[in-house]
């Protein structure tokens, strides 16, 4: 918070991505508090937005951790190959080194790129159907979007997802996957596009709005 010689408070999110409030000099902390307060809204929805968008710099074991649309609590075990498996409500993440919370952050990473690419393809594969034939099938890769959840290039013949896309439950991965898929179809967002959408997946705008607040809490 920031004293400065303006007539309103306002509150901003800085590029390192902090939320600054700069208030008149002489603001009162009640009228601070009640300004707070009338933004709470807005920060708790930007505090889950940074936090769907992001992975843990370090995990011990016990921490919460969301994978497919379900919290679940990952328990670190040594082995030899790295792996990552579920059993209902809690995830396994075995490691070379599971004393060192930077490293089982970084492997939880790897193991979470895995988990995506094999789900991604695996829900791709039930919309191959709409894809012209001419493009086969698409080549998935995974990034670390944040501003959106997916794209398509017909030139390339992939589909890029975002990485954060596997924290979310499967039915809304599934929308993101077929609005990609029927990309090879019609590039833009138009009306045709929107109908072989519904065609497919007659609640798809149910499961997009679902996947947006979903990212927001
Ligand atoms: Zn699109």
């Amino acid at each position: 918070m920031t004293r400065k010689n303006v007539k309103r408070m306002t509150l901003r999110i800085d590029r390192q991505g902090n939320p600054c409030l700069s208030v008149p000099v002489q603001a009162s902390r009640g009228e601070i508090w009640k300004f707070m307060m009338s933004c709470s809204d807005w920060l708790s929805r930007y505090a889950g937005k940074r936090t769907f968008f992001t992975l843990p710099e370090e995990i011990h074991s016990g921490d919460e951790v969301m994978i497919l649309g379900e919290l679940r609590q990952i328990f670190l075990q040594r082995a030899g190959k790295p792996s990552l498996s579920f059993s209902d409500g809690s995830a396994v993440l075995e490691l070379r080194d599971p004393e060192d919370p930077v490293k089982a952050a970084a492997a939880y990473e790897r193991a979470l790129r895995e988990l995506a690419l094999r789900v991604f393809k695996a829900r791709l594969r039930r919309y191959l159907h709409i894809i012209p034939e001419k493009y086969g099938t698409p080549e998935i890769k995974i990034r670390k979007m944040t501003s959106r959840w997916g794209s398509a290039n017909q030139t390339t013949g992939e589909i890029h997802l975002s990485l954060y896309l596997i924290k979310a439950p499967v039915e809304c991965i599934d929308s993101v996957v077929l609005h990609e898929a029927a990309h090879f179809t019609y590039m833009d967002h138009g009306t045709k596009f929107y109908d072989l959408l519904t065609d497919q997946m007659p609640d798809y705008r149910e499961r997009s709005r679902r996947l947006k607040n979903y990212a927001r809490s």
